[in-house]
């Protein structure tokens, strides 16, 4: 693990989705190798609320707070820690400053990286999740990922994992060229046509898409903004995203 990259955390985003057809997927996942920024030597612990977000499990929210998974559960009196509910209320004692927690899967499958805003001032994965299934997504959440941006209950440069990734299922991000068969959606929430990603979001997205592209051997032309992607007919990541910052900080 790379202990100088820095924070993490996701959601999902919703509109300027291009609307796709998912084909079945293996249901033969491989083990992941999971990554994740080095936790402060001194923390501040304190018990809180967390909101189980799509397919966050007993165990990744165990590591997202530094909290075992049995103290979650005598603090809930949970019956049955294998079924969460997506939107159920969990106490977290004690629970460290969140980190993200992004499985990387062995796959041949992606060759592409598309970065996506929402269009949206607020959100979060939950309601990203819940905005596509009722678009008719029937798995929901079109990305891969969700960065979020301090609301919705969120902090700000949270990287959400999407189901679609732990079930390494294509996406729903974008038609144009094929792309939801062979690039990972990665969603900043925000409307970067009006406002600007926070130093916390560039932080983060620089911190997966350097690890997706590294792992994944991802040559860096292709990686590009929904709107670059050939045929793709918009403005989405907006047109105040930090294109010269992107670029500069990836290594
Ligand atoms: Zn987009």
């Amino acid at each position: 693990m790379n202990t100088k990259l820095s924070l993490i955390i996701l959601v999902v985003t919703a509109l300027s989705l291009n609307s796709c057809a998912s084909t079945p997927v293996s249901p033969m996942v491989p083990a992941p190798t999971t990554i994740s920024p080095q936790m402060p030597v001194s923390i501040l612990r304190e018990n809180i609320s967390h909101v189980v977000g799509p397919g966050e499990t007993l165990w990744r929210i165990s590591k997202m707070y530094d909290v075992r998974m049995e103290d979650i559960i005598r603090a809930n009196s949970l019956r049955n820690a294998e079924k969460l509910e997506m939107g159920q209320r969990l106490l977290v004692p004690q629970a460290a400053p969140i980190k993200s927690v992004v499985p990387l899967y062995p796959s041949k499958k992606w060759k592409y990286i598309v970065i996506h805003h929402s269009a949206t001032d607020i959100g979060n994965a939950l309601q990203f999740f819940k905005a596509h299934k009722k678009r008719g997504f029937w798995r929901g959440l079109g990305y891969h990922f969700v960065i979020d941006n301090g609301t919705y209950g969120k902090a700000d440069g949270q990287i959400e994992i999407s189901p679609r990734w732990i079930k390494q299922q294509d996406g729903a991000h974008c038609k144009a060229s094929r792309m939801n068969y062979k690039g990972i959606g990665i969603c900043l929430v925000g409307n970067f046509s009006e406002e600007r990603v926070s130093k916390q979001q560039m932080d983060s997205l620089i911190y997966l898409v350097d690890s997706l592209k590294k792992y994944y051997k991802i040559p860096t032309r292709n990686i590009m903004g929904h709107g670059r992607v050939p045929r793709a007919r918009t403005e989405c990541p907006g047109k105040y995203f930090p294109w010269e910052e992107f670029w500069l900080r990836l290594r």
